[in-house]
């Protein structure tokens, strides 16, 4: 497997393209309301692209219509944006998206509840987004991917969810997907060993029920075999010398 180590320079443009990611996830997340479709997203996203001079890494990438995915409740990842969908109170809104600056990718997600007060739901959101800074902490330098997928797994179990198998993290850089594979579960000190200057994404896929998904007939969104909901939180970090950098920008809560 061959894992790119970005030079001090490839990262300065990894920081650019993540900054400009991390801005528009919480630009979209501020947006949501009742009463808007998911292209009314995606139409944000294409605007601040174009403003910015970028790119959105999704548009397109193996066929993907969107500049963003926008899944729902049971949706679990690679929603298409649609003017016949209208998101409603009580929605569980996933936006991932990627942008491209300088020939280099950002990749994020979160999770918006909309008005959601059901305390299933706001546990769901609140142990996926902690999943997710549990295997940042676990990230470093001669740090195995299992350790990473370990301390996600520990806190998604602990809490009595489950995580997705079927679909992982993941190295970005030059494209928004590559090597390594970076799964949200496994065994301490197994898997692929990490050094300083790989940049990856690590995105927890956390279900309320099951584990199970599958892909719906139009050939993209992912959904939970039982129906029940699922949370999506994303952050592509670069591995630094003692950690790992959060480079599409903390969340802001
Ligand atoms: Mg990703």
């Amino acid at each position: 497997m061959k894992v790119s180590v970005k030079s001090k320079d490839e990262l300065a443009r990894m920081r650019d393209a993540c900054r400009l990611t991390g801005e528009i996830r919480d630009i979209c997340a501020a947006a949501v309301e009742p009463g808007m479709t998911t292209a009314d997203i995606d139409a944000i996203v294409r605007d601040f692209c174009a403003k910015n001079r970028a790119a959105a890494s999704f548009l397109g990438y193996a066929g993907f219509p969107g500049a963003i995915c926008v899944s729902l409740n049971d949706e679990v990842i690679h929603g298409i944006p649609s003017a016949k969908r209208t998101i409603m109170p009580g929605d569980l809104v996933k936006l991932d998206v990627g942008v491209c600056k300088h020939g280099y990718n950002g990749d994020t997600a979160r999770t918006v509840g909309v008005g959601v007060t059901d305390p299933k739901l706001l546990a769901l959101m609140d142990v996926t987004r902690k999943s997710l800074m549990a295997g940042i902490a676990a990230t470093g330098p001669g740090v195995h991917l299992g350790d990473v997928g370990a301390a996600i797994q520990k806190v998604v179990e602990d809490a009595g969810f489950s995580v997705v198998r079927d679909y992982i993290g993941h190295g970005v850089g030059r494209t928004v997907h590559e090597d390594p594979p970076v799964p949200n579960y496994g065994k301490p000190g197994k898997g692929f060993v990490l050094k300083p200057g790989m940049t990856i994404a690590i995105e927890p896929m956390v279900n309320a029920g099951g584990c199970g998904v599958s892909v719906l007939e139009d050939g993209w969104t992912v959904v939970t075999d039982d129906g029940l909901p699922s949370a999506h939180f994303e952050h592509t970090v670069a591995v630094t010398d003692d950690g790992a950098e959060i480079l599409t920008v903390p969340y802001d809560y």
